[in-house]
């Protein structure tokens, strides 16, 4: 079998403890590939390469606009090489080949935008009350940024660290999730190809609670950039606390869609499929949680549960299939767990509630309606990271912003109404970071986004992720 090592400074590495573990694809059980298993021995390398690197000359020196030109380059090579990223990236986590390829249409705008934005990073000249004085900024990078990154989209989220941290001039150790090292280590070499330095974009496979543990460690961090789940956001917040460096942190969701009685019902139920049947659910951004006026909940429920039951699910490369399998035979196992759950906590399955194979022996589940819930019940909850959505009627617009708001997380929300002031209500109501009208999962580089209560801290994309990547120096010069 195919033995994937590390890729640091520009070479390819073999784990220093000589081991690798082994990778399958989630909708055969077949084996892939052999990944190195990665420890604190090989994050020395990598951060040793990425800090050299950093304080390289030329790569320090190396003008913005120059920069630029690498990132555009890297985005024209994702794309040249896009059909064979989305097969690799299907294989590892299950994901549909038509999603995948969708995603690797978009890929090469993270790095094109960040292209765009290398140039124009800059300081102010600030006023002073002295004319003899000069006060200036400037935004400097910070050094070596550790990325940290789970399987469910594991190019797209560690572009979204990996481009605006290089614009900035940092360099970076990326920890890919262990169930999807593939496809970084691809992103790693598509790095070198495009005339990034050796050392600027290291990649260390392995386990959380190795490689990634022993990266979070690192005296030499200059910042952290995580996205995963937040029970690991909360470890990793508390293990950097008394270092005062940077941390971007993406973490979990338990997002409400919330329909109103006078919304477009057959958009607002396709937006409640798509919301939480897209990648089988393995979404941070799921509308797990959908609210539905109780004038129109028996309409959106025939629609949903009829619309579900036709879902085609099967094999991921097949473009006619729908929903694929789960990334890993746990992920499955911990979704079956989380219906049987509902159902002893007085749940109702209205449509799916059962695992499978798909018929190709992989790790499978229906896609799945859950009634009669409420905000008590634990599936309501808690983030299932599947294909479960749990429906619940209400009765005002006032009910429904603090059942919706009813949460430890905050990270996005969809709302369906023709009313335009309603709209606006609800979007300045919601306690979520993204707020979707009439439209739900829309995403994009240039929006910048943030997990409100427990799902984050700190800005991605935009211009606003700057800011996470560089740091303000202000100089002050007597003439
Ligand atoms: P996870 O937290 O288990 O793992 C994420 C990454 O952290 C992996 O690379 C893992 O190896 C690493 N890790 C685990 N323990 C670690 C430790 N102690 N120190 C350092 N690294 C460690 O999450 P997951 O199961 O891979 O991903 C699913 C979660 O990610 C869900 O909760 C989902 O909502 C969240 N997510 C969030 C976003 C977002 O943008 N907010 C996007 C996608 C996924």
């Amino acid at each position: 079998m195919t033995k994937l090592n590390h890729l640091i400074g520009g070479e390819q590495v073999e784990p220093a403890s000589g081991d690798f573990f082994e990778s399958t694809n989630p909708a055969t059980r077949q084996p892939l590939y052999l990944a190195a298993r990665g420890d604190a021995a090989d994050i020395e390398l990598a951060v040793a390469a990425a800090k050299r690197t950093f304080e390289d000359p030329r790569w320090r020196d190396l003008s913005q606009t120059r920069r630029g030109h690498l990132l555009r380059r890297l985005g024209d090579l994702i794309a040249e090489n896009a059909e064979e990223l989305a097969r690799m990236e299907t294989q590892d986590n299950g994901k549909l080949l038509r999603e995948m390829r969708g995603q690797l249409a978009t890929l090469p705008d993270y790095y094109h935008y960040y292209a765009g934005l290398a140039d124009k990073i800059h300081g102010d000249v600030v006023p002073t009350s002295d004319r003899t004085v000069l006060n200036y900024t400037s935004r400097e990078p910070l050094g070596v940024v550790g990325a940290i990154t789970p399987w469910n989209s594991p190019m797209t989220l560690t572009s979204s660290k990996l481009a605006p941290a290089l614009c900035a001039g940092n360099t970076v150790v990326v920890k890919p999730s262990e169930y999807t090292s593939a496809t970084l280590l691809r992103l790693g070499e598509l790095a070198l190809e495009a005339g990034f330095p050796p050392g600027a974009v290291n990649v260390v496979t392995g386990f959380g609670a190795e490689a990634g543990q022993a990266l979070v460690d690192h005296r030499d961090l200059a910042k952290i950039s995580f996205t995963g789940s937040t029970a690991t956001g909360s470890r990793i917040a508390a293990a950097t606390a008394g270092r005062f460096i940077g941390s971007t942190l993406e973490l979990g969701g338990k997002s409400p869609n919330i329909v109103f009685e006078d919304a477009n019902i057959p958009n607002a139920a396709m937006g409640v499929v798509a919301g939480i049947f897209a990648a089988a659910g393995q979404t941070c951004i799921a509308g797990s949680r959908v609210f539905a006026h109780r004038s129109v909940h028996d309409e959106l429920l025939d629609r949903v549960s009829e619309r579900a039951e036709r879902i085609r699910m099967g094999d991921p490369m097949d473009e006619a299939t729908e929903i694929g399998p789960l990334a890993f035979e746990e992920q499955r196992d911990k979704v079956a767990g989380y219906v049987d759950l509902g159902r002893s906590e007085g749940a109702r399955v209205l449509a799916g509630g059962r695992s499978s194979d798909g018929g190709l022996g992989g790790y499978f589940y229906e896609p799945t309606i859950l009634v009669d819930v409420d905000n008590s019940m634990r599936v309501v909850r808690e983030e299932i990271f599947g294909p479960v959505v749990a429906i619940m009627p209400f009765d005002t617009e006032e009910e429904v912003t603090r059942l919706a708001n009813d949460t430890e997380y905050g990270l996005a929300a969809g709302v369906w109404t023709t009313n335009l002031a309603r709209a606006h209500r609800m979007a300045a109501r919601l306690d979520a970071g993204t707020v979707w009208v009439n439209t739900y999962r829309a995403m994009s580089p240039m929006s910048p986004r943030q997990g409100f209560k427990t799902s984050g801290v700190g800005v991605e994309h935009g211009t606003e992720t700057m800011k996470e990547y560089t740091r303000l120096k202000s100089v002050w010069i007597n003439t």
